[in-house]
């Protein structure tokens, strides 16, 4: 069987098992829809393109599903260029076959087996958003700091990348700044403080955060500092030890807590979201 009819045959079976009526090489006005089915008071064609089509050719096919009331969804064995932008009005996914199992990508964030594509997507489980948000979920990296003044090790610490609920790094710029608020927040503070209180986290030597002068840039901000003479922990030598640990090694411990405060940091990253047990995006 060549690819195209079996993955409609594998939609088709996908759709059947959900309960759903489905039929394949629908004819409707001036079209005809690969697979065609209802759910949840919503029609939809599942288009399966093993050729390659042009993204204009795929919006024109698109906009008489549009004028039908037919959500359209679109899987591609090849996506069509200059679709880097995700749309809401053109679901498009890339799929996979790997001998006999088939798979459907959300970019790079996700692949699923087609039949569980197929069942979230008719679900209402994969949906579009605007924005990709953050998990209220922040994860701690200890790396060590010897003091410039004393010798003695402390160990610092700084925020790792979060985490949409759809699988997405999020990469914020300050993260590598110790400076920055964020780390230095009293509910972060806090935790990491207990933390290394615990059984667990006893064998750091933490460095003591708090206000202090800098003479460099000659005003006070919260910074680290030695745990024995409190010495100051300038931000550039802060930031070349933590750049050190992103080409691996270096980082001593680590550990994640839920956050209780709005992180703020949504990105205007569009994109079909698929948080499986989390809430979407928005
Ligand atoms: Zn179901
Ligand atoms: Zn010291
Ligand atoms: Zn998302």
């Amino acid at each position: 069987m060549r690819l195209h009819e079996q993955v409609q045959k594998r939609i088709l079976d996908a759709c059947n098992s959900m309960g759903l009526q489905a039929q394949s090489e629908y004819i409707g006005k001036d079209w005809r829809a690969d697979v065609f089915t209802s759910a949840n008071k919503l029609q939809y064609a599942f288009e399966v393109q093993i050729t390659p089509q042009s993204l204009k050719k795929t919006q024109e096919r698109q906009a008489k599903y549009i004028r039908d009331g037919i959500v359209g969804c679109w899987l591609f064995e090849k996506e069509p260029a200059r679709q880097e932008v995700e749309m809401e009005d053109l679901p498009i996914f890339k799929l996979d076959a790997v001998d006999d199992n088939i798979f459907v990508s959300l970019k790079e964030r996700k692949t699923l087996p087609l039949d569980i594509f197929i069942h979230d997507f008719l679900h209402g489980k994969i949906k579009f958003c605007h924005t990709l948000n953050p998990l209220p979920k922040v994860e701690i990296l200890f790396i060590e700091m010897g003091c410039w003044k004393c010798g003695l090790v402390n160990h610092i610490y700084y925020i790792a990348p979060f985490q949409s609920p759809c699988n997405t790094r999020i990469e914020f710029e300050e993260a590598m700044w110790t400076s920055d608020k964020l780390a230095f927040h009293p509910e972060i503070i806090n935790q990491v403080k207990e933390y290394v209180k615990s059984e667990k986290g006893q064998h750091l030597n933490l460095a003591v955060v708090k206000e202090r002068y800098s003479n460099t840039t000659k005003t006070s901000y919260a910074s680290f500092g030695c745990s024995e003479c409190d010495s100051i922990f300038g931000d550039w030598y802060i930031q070349e030890a933590i750049m050190e640990t992103w080409y691996g090694g270096g980082i001593i411990d680590r550990f994640s807590f839920d956050i209780n405060f709005d992180l703020d940091m949504r990105q205007e990253i569009p994109h079909w979201c698929h948080p499986d047990e989390h809430d979407f995006c928005e």
